[in-house]
């Protein structure tokens, strides 16, 4: 059983995936603003583990999603975000990335999908803590990819950081889950559709701008140069390819 937050001012929307969620097993709080959200999630008396995801709605009352999800991050607190963005605001999906969230949904959204996305977010999660835990005891041979480094930087999967000279930047969930898929194909061209398989889970047809986002965030942290990446390339019309060592010019 996962314990969802639902961050949503509309009090019939929220009840709705509430009713949902714990018909799907899971345990939910709701929250009605970002006031209250931070309080459980960041308070003297928040427990740092309480919640194994939130979904956060970006429109709400006083603090928005956007400044919600970046306080978060700012205080090192990486649950898992799935955002609820207004739709035909692409300038919104961008904004709810680079605050931190993990995936967004634009409104009004189909229930299905919802419950898929929190799916996809709680197995990574899960899979996740289940990688830190044997990290602690490594069994041999199944240290694939805890850490992999390239070209001066080293990403370690189980604390989610990177670290590129001598500044640790924090990854989120996906941050981390689309750079282990990119380097396991490195020097590969992986489409955005097997992205958004083999990251995300997703199978149903969806808009692949929230992969986009991404590896525009990733450039950031890992590329010299993000306008002229060197180990993210974009791959024209079909997706990405790493490259761990560019060639010297
Ligand atoms: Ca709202």
């Amino acid at each position: 059983m996962s314990h969802v937050l639902i961050v949503e001012d509309e009090a019939h929307l929220a009840k709705g995936l509430q009713y949902n969620l714990e018909a799907e097993g899971h345990s939910v709080a709701v929250v009605g603003d970002g006031e209250r959200a931070l309080e459980l999630l960041l308070g003297k008396s928040a427990k740092p583990t309480a919640f194994d995801a939130v979904v956060l709605d970006v429109m709400l009352p006083g603090k928005d999603g956007f400044a919600v999800a970046a306080e978060l991050r700012a205080a090192k607190q990486y649950v898992p975000v799935l955002m609820l963005t207004a739709r035909g605001r692409p300038e919104d999906v961008l904004k709810g990335f680079a605050s931190g969230a993990d995936d967004y949904l634009p409104k009004p959204f189909e229930l299905p999908i919802l419950l898929a996305r929190l799916q996809g977010l709680l197995r990574r999660r899960e899979w996740m803590q289940q990688s830190l835990a044997s990290s602690a005891a490594p069994a041999a041979g199944n240290q694939e990819y805890e850490a992999f480094s390239f070209h001066g930087r080293t990403i370690d999967f189980g604390k989610l950081e990177l670290r590129v000279n001598g500044n640790t930047i924090q990854l989120t969930l996906m941050e981390a889950e689309l750079l282990r898929h990119l380097i396991r194909n490195e020097g590969r061209v992986v489409s955005r559709k097997s992205i958004l398989e083999e990251v995300w889970g997703l199978h149903e047809d969806t808009d692949t701008r929230a992969i986009d986002n991404f590896i525009v965030r990733l450039r950031r942290y890992i590329e010299d140069n993000p306008a002229e990446p060197r180990h993210l390339l974009t791959v024209r019309g079909v997706g990405y390819r790493f490259v761990a060592e560019p060639e010297k010019e």
